[in-house]
This record gives structure tokens, C-alpha cells and sequence, in this order.
């Protein structure tokens, strides 16, 4: 067989931009076309229903059984004037993609074949599901599971080349009711921050009556050609490269952020966000990424739970459009060594029903001590629990990139700009608050003027993985591939549970007398001194970070399996019981799959760093020994001297010293993993491949490496890192 590196490259060359049709120019003329949103809702449902499934939506009203009907009876309509044959629950279980199961509208009855769409299918399905992830939760004998409708987010179209589904957004949970997914606990936390946020809002506005978490969500993602990628075994299973080396350039000149759109590029993007509009997905922003080959995209923000599930649509869309045009989308987080990595960065907010954004800061100084309050108890939150959310970042893939001098580091810390720093220094030693003022009035004195802050001039500092800029807080560890799900429920559900803790203690304060304002002013003013030393404005690539932020007794846990601790502590577990989202049941069962995730990931990348190793780069570094010896043969017996042997000679050396320590590194890791596999408690097995299998990859990969650079390019099995990055 010819080398399928060469075929690859060749094929990569020559691709044809696919011709992209447009639906329209106009975007707002078929935005969300393919979404049974609220206008179309409120043309194919009657008033009655119309009004009775707001109320679902906006305040979790519970539909009866007839309702349910006609809403299904409209959706199966509507669907069907578009052509659909089919329909799903669509749901997000623990494996981190998207999940369905296609049943037809087409029923055989006494007078021949109909479509139905009853309203207990759109209610409530029973996926045959036991072999989704569930953490132990889920026995045999009782071995099902059901999916649930979730009316905040709209039903929508998938459309495929050979047909077209109606989706119905749903929880996953077992029989005995336990979260076997993403969405079910992400809806618990945002009730739970709704009826926290707006108790808290009516020390100010008692006109508010709800309090939405908003999220606007960051991607990136790299491209590479699909015939290159095909011809990399470890790309396909890993979704990384795991071996190569960096080509001559990288993303040194920093020539490809924010540079012109390659055109085969540009008409993927344009294709995706077609089709994503379509879906209601209101994608806005598409650009170049820092390195080579990679790529951003950014919608604008929604209500969290929609944001969330168009992200993971948008993330599916992006993998099937990528087809069409002969790419391969990597999610990954780190699918290059020597370039950066990918995130998702979570732009969160909280938006009152009034349309006030609690995170912004206002004109006049009462508006500020509701702006601070929310600001204050964010930060507050993210210091009581900075390793729960260390923890709900943690991924085999995403520990490639935290701390890897390109992303945040695993400390979690706060970075606020330097205004409002100033900001909460001034308040935490303004003497109208230590001497309780009297007079209302003097107390606003108290409050420093906040200045309107520039949004363009706010944070530039990339370095922190949780930062305010201007009027939202931005999670940036979040990994690429990630569910955003996981760390949105817990950045909501420590907000919410901040927020409880606050109210009782100002109320605590008026119940003793004091004025509301002050009362609420002195907690604040706790909460800052206690929460300082989150705070970090200097660089968090830095060495001196890492040390002083181990002097302040911030955490800095390195790896998933012992940063997955802070889910089963008993801090946690009293968090999650009182507010009632995660059972200790449903926590340990979560604990258990990410661990498991955690090490069946790097026993793949073992095992294929094994058979590469030993089928691809191994035979092709003994053909060209091989040919070094004939040729150091051929000029002995043409009788030339030393002195002209000695070259091909060295390189000879040179390979067999890299080849012997390749080989032997990859049958020690082998030996290593059969013992490792052995053990039987997860964390202990996580822990131990961290330690006693991964540890063997850097210099597996280093002599491969090396290898690679010496061995006759027209014989390397594997696409090198400047065709994979670099073929246009
Ligand atoms: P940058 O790269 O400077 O962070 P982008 O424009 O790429 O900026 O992304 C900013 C993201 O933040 C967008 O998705 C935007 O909709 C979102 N965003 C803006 N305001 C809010 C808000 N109040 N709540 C949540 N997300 C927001
Ligand atoms: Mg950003």
C-alpha cells in the first residue's frame, strides 16, 4: 500500500470550495425557521393553551394531560408542513454529546395508516437507555430510565440529507428519579438562583418577579482536512494529536489571530451559521484564533438553559456541516502540543424580569449598592467554593490545557480591573460604614462612586480564569468539548446558595434595628474582607503567581481525579442537599462517571500510542535504517574510508539510541496499564493512570518525535503537524 500520508496530502491539496446557498441575505427573515418558538406557538395553539404553556415556561406551571395533547397535536402539525417524518426526545446524558432516539409519526390503525403525535410522547418517553452512563445508580431491575420535556427550550427541526426529526429538549432521570444528565440538575440550579436572586432584589425593586441567569457562550475549535486527519489514528481516537512534532512555524508571528478567513474555511463557517440560524442559534461573531488553524465562533447570550442547549446543538452542527466540506472539526483542548489549546468561555450574567442586568453597574448610587450586592456575592461565592469549581471544569482533556502557560492556571482566582478593585478597597475601609451612620443619607457617602466603565476597556488580563468585565463575569477555564452545563450549575447553584446565606444575615441586622441600607452595606463589607484573597489582578501564567497564591492558601489542584474530590466533600454535599439539586446518591454516581471518563480516556491514548508505536512509526523507522545500512555497505565495498561512513554511520546510532528508548518506554507503559487495570476503585485507578501510565507519554512522544525529524520525510506514515495546520 502506498503511504496513506502522501495519498492524504495530495487529496488535501486539491479540494473544491463547496458552492454554499444562502437561504437568504436577510437574516432575520429565516432566523429560527426551523424552532417551534412563540410566534409560531402562539399561530398553531389555541389561546387558552397558548397562555397555559407561558405560564409553564415562565413560572413552571404544570400542564394537564389534554393541554399536552393539543400542544403536540400543534407541534406534529407544523412539523409536518415542513416535511418532517419523524420525531425525538433529545437529551444530554453524561457521555457529553447529544443524545436521541427517532420514533415515526406513522402509526397503523383499523382504517388504515395515520400520523400521531400524543401528547404523553411529547411529555414523557422510556429510552431503552442502560447503557448511558449512570454511575451505578441504575440496577437492572430497574433498569429504565425516562426523558422528560423541558417547555424552556423550544422544540426544533433537524433537518439531514434523507429527512427531517422534530427535537423535544428533555431531562434524562432514572426510574427512581435520580439526574442522569446535564439539563436536570443546570434546571434546578437556575430555579434555585430565580427565587434567590429575586428575594435579594426586593431590598430594591419589589417590582421584580424573576431573575434570569443569562450566558453568552465562546468557541473554539480547530479544522483540519479529513483525509489527514483519517490518516492519524490518534487524532481519530483521542481527538489529539498525540504524536508530532511542532512544524518550523507556529504561531510564533502571530500572523493568523484575527487575520483574513481562509476561503475554504470562511464557507464552512458561513454553512454552519446557516444552518444554526436556522435552529435560532443567534451566532454573531467568527474569527481567526491565535493558533494556526484555529478558529472562534460566539453567539449573542440567551437565558442560560437555551444558551446551553445551543451550544451543545451548535457543537453536533459544526461536526456534521464540517463533513459537507471535507474537514474535521477537533473540540478538543488541546489537540496540538506547542500551539494553544481550545476553550469555551462563559460570559454569565443575571437579567431581572424589569430587564435590569444585576451585574451591571449603575448611574446613581442606590443602583450601585444593588449592583454591588450581586457583584459582591458573586466573588464571595467563587471563594466559598473555588474547588467545587475547579472540579466542574476537570477533564482528561482540559488538564492538557489549564495551567499550560495559554490558559488560566487551575488556581481559580477573581480578577476585577483596577476600578473595581479600588472600588471594594474603598468600601472595606470607609469609616461611614465601621461607625454606622446615623442619618440615611451620610451612608451613601459611604459607597464610592462607581465609574461608568468603558466595556471596550475592560479586562484585557487573559489570564485569569474568572474574570468581570463590565457587566457579566467571564469563566474562561471552561474546556472546548466541555458541557457547559457542569460548571453553570455549579457557578449558579454557589450564587444561589450565597445569595440565602446573605439575606439572613442582613435581615438578621434589620430584625436588630439597623436601617436596610446599612444593614446590607455591612455585609458586603464582610464579604470583601473575607473574600479577598481571591482577588488577583498580575498574571496568572506567572511562577510567582503559583507561589503567592499557595502563600494565600488558594488551591492548585493539577489533575481531574484529585480536583473531582471537591464534588464528594461534605461542603459540597450539604450545598447540594439544601438546595436541593444533587442527592449524595446522585453526587457519587457523577464522582464515579467522571472518573471513570476520566481513566478510560487515557487507557484509549495508551493503547494507541501502543499500536502506532509499534505498527506505524517503529516499521517506518527500521526501513530507513535499512536503507542508511546498505548505503553505509555500499561505500565499504566501493572502498571508501572511515571518514565517509562515519555520517550515514551516526544517524544509524543516533535512531537506534531513539528507537531502543521508544521501545522500551511503550513495553513498560503496557506492563504498567495491565497492573493499573487491575484495580478496581476509581479514584485509585484514575489516580494511578495519571501517575503510572501518563507519566510514560512525554517521552514516548519525545523519541517519536525526534524520529520524526530524522527519518526520510517520503517514509513518516503519520501528516506532519505543518500539513495538518498549515494546507489551506
Ligand atoms: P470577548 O472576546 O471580548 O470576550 P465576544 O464578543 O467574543 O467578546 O464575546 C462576548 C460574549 O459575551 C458574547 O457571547 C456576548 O453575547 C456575551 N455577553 C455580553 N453581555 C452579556 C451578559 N450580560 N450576560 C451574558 N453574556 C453576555
Ligand atoms: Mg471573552
Amino acid at each position: 500500500m502506498k503511504n496513506l500520508r502522501t495519498i492524504a496530502v495530495k487529496e488535501a491539496q486539491n479540494r473544491i470550495i463547496p458552492e454554499i446557498k444562502l437561504n437568504s441575505t436577510k437574516i432575520s427573515s429565516f432566523f429560527g425557521s426551523n424552532v417551534f418558538d412563540r410566534k409560531k406557538m402562539k399561530e398553531y395553539l389555541s389561546k387558552d393553551v397558548f397562555q397555559k404553556l407561558m405560564s409553564a415556561i415562565n413560572h413552571g406551571e404544570v400542564l394537564n394531560q389534554e393541554d399536552a395533547n393539543q400542544i403536540a397535536a400543534a407541534m406534529k402539525a407544523w412539523a409536518m408542513e415542513k416535511g418532517v417524518t419523524h420525531y425525538t426526545h433529545w437529551f444530554q446524558p453524561l457521555t457529553g454529546s447529544t443524545a436521541e432516539k427517532h420514533d415515526s409519526f406513522f402509526e397503523p390503525s383499523g382504517d388504515g395508516p395515520i400520523e400521531v403525535f400524543a401528547g404523553s410522547a411529547l411529555v414523557q418517553q422510556e429510552p431503552d437507555a442502560s447503557s448511558f452512563p449512570n454511575g451505578g445508580i441504575r440496577n437492572t431491575f430497574e433498569a429504565r430510565g425516562y426523558t422528560a420535556w423541558d417547555p424552556t427550550s423550544p422544540a426544533f427541526i433537524m433537518e439531514n440529507k434523507a429527512g427531517k426529526t422534530l427535537c423535544i429538549p428533555t431531562v434524562f432521570v432514572s426510574y427512581t428519579g435520580e439526574a442522569l444528565d446535564y439539563k436536570a440538575p443546570l434546571l434546578k440550579a437556575v430555579a434555585a438562583i430565580d427565587k434567590a436572586a429575586v428575594e435579594v432584589c426586593q431590598y430594591f425593586d419589589k417590582g421584580v418577579t424573576k431573575v434570569n441567569a443569562s450566558l453568552g457562550i465562546e468557541q473554539e475549535y480547530f479544522l483540519v482536512d479529513l483525509a489527514l486527519y483519517n490518516a492519524r489514528p490518534d487524532m481519530v481516537f483521542a481527538g489529539r494529536a498525540i504524536f508530532g512534532r511542532m512544524s518550523a512555524k507556529g504561531q510564533q508571528l502571530e500572523d493568523h489571530y484575527f487575520g483574513s478567513i481562509p476561503e475554504r474555511v470562511f464557507a464552512y463557517m458561513v454553512d454552519f451559521e446557516n444552518e444554526a440560524l436556522k435552529l435560532g442559534i443567534p451566532l454573531k461573531t467568527r474569527h481567526n484564533e491565535v493558533a494556526p488553524s484555529q478558529f472562534e465562533c460566539a453567539p449573542i447570550y440567551e437565558e442560560i438553559n437555551l444558551a446551553i442547549d445551543h451550544n451543545q446543538l451548535l457543537m453536533d452542527l459544526m461536526e456534521k456541516v464540517a463533513r459537507r466540506h471535507n474537514f474535521k472539526v477537533l473540540l478538543h483542548e488541546k489537540p496540538y502540543a506547542g500551539i494553544n489549546g481550545s476553550g469555551k468561555h462563559n460570559n454569565w450574567s443575571l437579567i431581572t424580569d424589569t430587564g435590569k442586568n444585576l451585574l451591571a453597574p449603575g448611574k446613581t448610587p442606590k443602583n450601585n449598592l444593588m449592583f454591588l450586592t450581586f457583584f459582591v456575592n458573586t466573588i464571595k461565592a467563587v471563594h466559598e467554593h473555588a474547588d467545587l469549581l475547579r472540579a466542574s471544569i476537570a477533564s482528561v482533556s482540559n488538564d492538557h490545557r489549564l495551567g499550560a502557560n495559554e490558559a488560566p492556571p487551575a488556581i481559580i482566582s477573581i480578577f476585577l480591573g483596577s476600578q473595581l478593585n479600588d472600588v471594594l478597597d474603598e468600601i472595606e475601609s470607609s469609616r461611614a460604614i465601621i461607625n454606622k451612620v446615623k442619618k440615611e443619607d451620610n451612608l451613601w457617602l459611604g459607597i464610592p462612586k462607581i465609574p461608568q466603565i468603558a466595556l471596550d476597556n475592560t479586562d484585557r488580563n487573559r489570564t485569569s480564569p474568572f474574570a468581570f468585565t463590565g457587566n457579566k463575569f467571564e469563566l474562561r477555564a471552561v474546556g472546548s468539548s466541555a458541557n457547559s452545563s457542569a460548571s453553570m450549575t455549579i457557578l449558579n447553584a454557589i450564587v444561589a446558595d450565597q445569595l440565602n446565606k446573605f439575606k439572613v444575615e442582613v435581615d438578621k441586622l434589620i430584625k436588630k434595628g439597623e436601617k436596610k441600607d446599612v444593614a446590607i452595606l455591612t455585609i458586603i463589607r464582610k464579604y470583601i474582607k473575607e473574600s479577598k484573597n481571591i482577588r488577583f489582578e498580575g498574571n496568572g501564567y506567572s511562577d510567582e503567581w503559583a507561589a503567592e497564591a499557595q502563600g494565600r492558601g488558594l488551591s492548585n489542584i493539577k489533575t481531574t481525579p484529585k480536583a473531582l474530590d471537591a464534588y464528594v466533600s461534605e461542603k459540597t454535599m450539604d450545598l447540594f442537599s439544601t438546595l436541593n439539586i444533587f442527592s449524595k446518591r446522585e453526587l457519587h454516581a457523577r464522582h464515579e462517571i467522571m472518573l471513570e471518563n476520566f481513566y478510560k480516556k487515557l487507557q484509549i491514548e495508551a493503547r494507541v500510542m501502543g499500536d502506532v508505536t509499534n505498527s506505524q512509526i517503529i516499521p517506518a523507522v527500521i526501513e530507513y535504517q535499512n536503507k542508511l545500512i546498505e548505503n553505509v555497505k555500499g561505500l565499504k565495498e566501493i572502498g571508501l574510508n572511515n571518514d565517509v561512513i562515519a555520517a550515514p554511520l551516526s544517524i544509524i546510532n543516533k535512531i537506534s539510541d531513539y528507537l531502543g528508548v521508544l521501545k522500551n518506554t511503550v513495553d513498560t507503559m503496557l506492563e504498567e496499564r495491565k497492573k493499573v487495570n487491575k484495580i478496581e476503585d476509581s479514584r485509585e485507578k484514575a489516580i494511578a493512570y495519571d501517575e503510572k501510565v501518563k507519566v510514560y507519554f512525554d517521552t514516548i512522544r519525545y523519541n517519536a518525535d525526534k524520529l520524526e525529524q530524522i527519518v526520510d520525510d517520503s517514509i513518516w506514515p503519520l501528516p506532519k503537524f505543518r500539513e495538518l495546520l498549515f494546507l489551506k
